[in-house]
């Protein structure tokens, strides 16, 4: 049932979620001279809800997991964020990846603040109905939190649109029909054409906008994906078929497979449709997972799950010229200070892997106002939107010197910052 499967983490990174937002916080809240009240208030969660999640399965026994709904910040409007299903989805992950939420959602200028959830538990080991089970339960115990105007959850690791329309069904049975509680819903029940690639399509408008500023022809480049789920391959298509980049390497949790010449990523993609793994295809050479982080390339995009790239394993050997942060957090600090200090350019997770909630704002818009956009007008408002919070980070950066995650946080920190300062206390 994933959309996206991520290759598993070589060990538990070294730095837990909410460290790694604190730490790249503290930087750009000295950058726009944050009082420390404000620093206070925005670093610390409006409300945590842990819930434990009882689960009938499918022999008769009852396992009970505990799942988590954060907001982080609900200042710029309602709260808004996917819901992980992760054997390593816990309180400091959740609250990491909420905060994040709020600094995508205020970067990009939609109006909503920042929330995550999750639920600790290895999807892959559950049945279908299982699963079910499982949202449906989750979805009880923390619907008192939720609302189109209160908290929007959407997709995340190890979720889905199905997954989205369970939430929906079981929000609905109760409060009445209401569509805008959930995004990335199946488009029958709602969702936006559109929303599945988004994540993806976000990443390639973000890497074509760099490669026209910094000289890099996107057109026959070199690029390395790993993770191929609901990112992964919608980029890896998209930059096949629309910019005419060369994907030369991908990988999935079980390895990767690499083509020097360039992977046939529609060829790539039946196969893997039919569920097999991406080291079976034979159109190029399979790696490992850590093989995939020395190969030389133009664009580096991690895809999957966070603390993949450390000082410990691959900071100071990744031979690329720009990360892509296509997954939350991939970079720990050090590792990050690692790659400046060599001259790799990072484009931060908050601005390249932002289209995902942008088109889940178009989508509760739809909902909202009872009336669906087309294709083209879904992705003609992202790329403008995703631009225009591009080109201000990169400005940004520039005028101050400092790197691309530093500028992206400065302007999303005053966002909120302003926010609160004018809703008062
Ligand atoms: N889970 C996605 C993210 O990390 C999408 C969130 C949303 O659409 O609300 O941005």
């Amino acid at each position: 049932m994933t959309t996206t499967d991520q290759p598993a983490r070589p060990s538990r990174a070294p730095m837990s979620g909410r460290a790694i937002v604190q730490s790249q916080f503290d930087r750009a809240a000295d950058l726009i001279n944050l009082e420390a009240y404000m620093r206070k208030i925005l670093m610390s969660p409006f409300r945590e809800v842990q819930v434990e999640v009882p689960v009938r399965m499918d022999d008769g026994r009852i396992e009970v997991f505990t799942g988590y709904r954060i907001q982080h910040n609900g200042a710029r409007g309602p709260c808004k964020g996917g819901i992980r299903y992760h054997p390593e989805a816990d309180h400091d992950e959740v609250l990491g990846l909420a905060a994040i939420m709020t600094w995508k959602t205020a970067l990009m200028d939609i109006p909503f603040g920042g929330a995550k959830g999750g639920v600790t538990v290895n999807p892959k080991k559950l049945s279908k109905l299982e699963l079910e089970r499982l949202t449906r339960r989750f979805t009880q115990r923390i619907a008192i939190v939720l609302g189109p105007y209160r908290d929007i959850p959407a997709p995340d690791v190890n979720t889905n649109a199905q997954v989205m329309a369970w939430i929906l069904d079981e929000y609905s049975s109760r409060q009445g029909y209401t569509p805008a509680v959930v995004t990335g819903k199946p488009v029958a029940l709602g969702g936006s054409l559109g929303r599945e690639e988004a994540t993806g399509r976000g990443v390639m408008y973000v890497i074509q906008e760099y490669a026209r500023d910094f000289g890099i022809p996107l057109k026959g480049s070199r690029v390395v994906i790993q993770g191929f789920g609901n990112v992964g391959s919608h980029l890896a298509r998209l930059l096949d078929s629309e910019a005419g980049a060369k994907v030369i390497a991908v990988s999935a949790v079980e390895g990767g497979i690499y083509n020097d010449k360039g992977l046939d990523i529609p060829g790539l993609l039946a196969h893997v449709a039919q569920g097999k793994p991406v080291t079976e295809w034979t159109g190029g050479k399979s790696i490992t997972n850590d093989e995939l982080w020395t190969i030389p390339c133009d664009w580096l995009v991690p895809a999957a799950l966070g603390g993949v790239i450390t000082k410990e394993s691959n900071a100071r050997t990744i031979d690329c010229k720009v990360v892509v942060e296509g997954a939350n957090e991939p970079t720990t600090p050090t590792a990050d200070r690692i790659l400046e200090e060599r001259g790799i350019a990072v484009i931060p997770d908050f601005l390249a892997n932002a289209g995902g909630v942008t088109v889940s704002y178009y989508e509760w818009a739809q909902n909202l106002q009872q009336y669906r956009w087309t294709h083209e007008q879904v992705n003609r408002e992202l790329k403008a939107t995703i631009t225009k919070a591009y080109l201000s980070v990169r400005d940004l950066a520039k005028q101050k010197a400092v790197t691309f995650r530093t500028a992206a946080y400065g302007i999303a920190l005053q966002r909120v910052a302003d926010a609160e300062r004018l809703r008062g206390n």
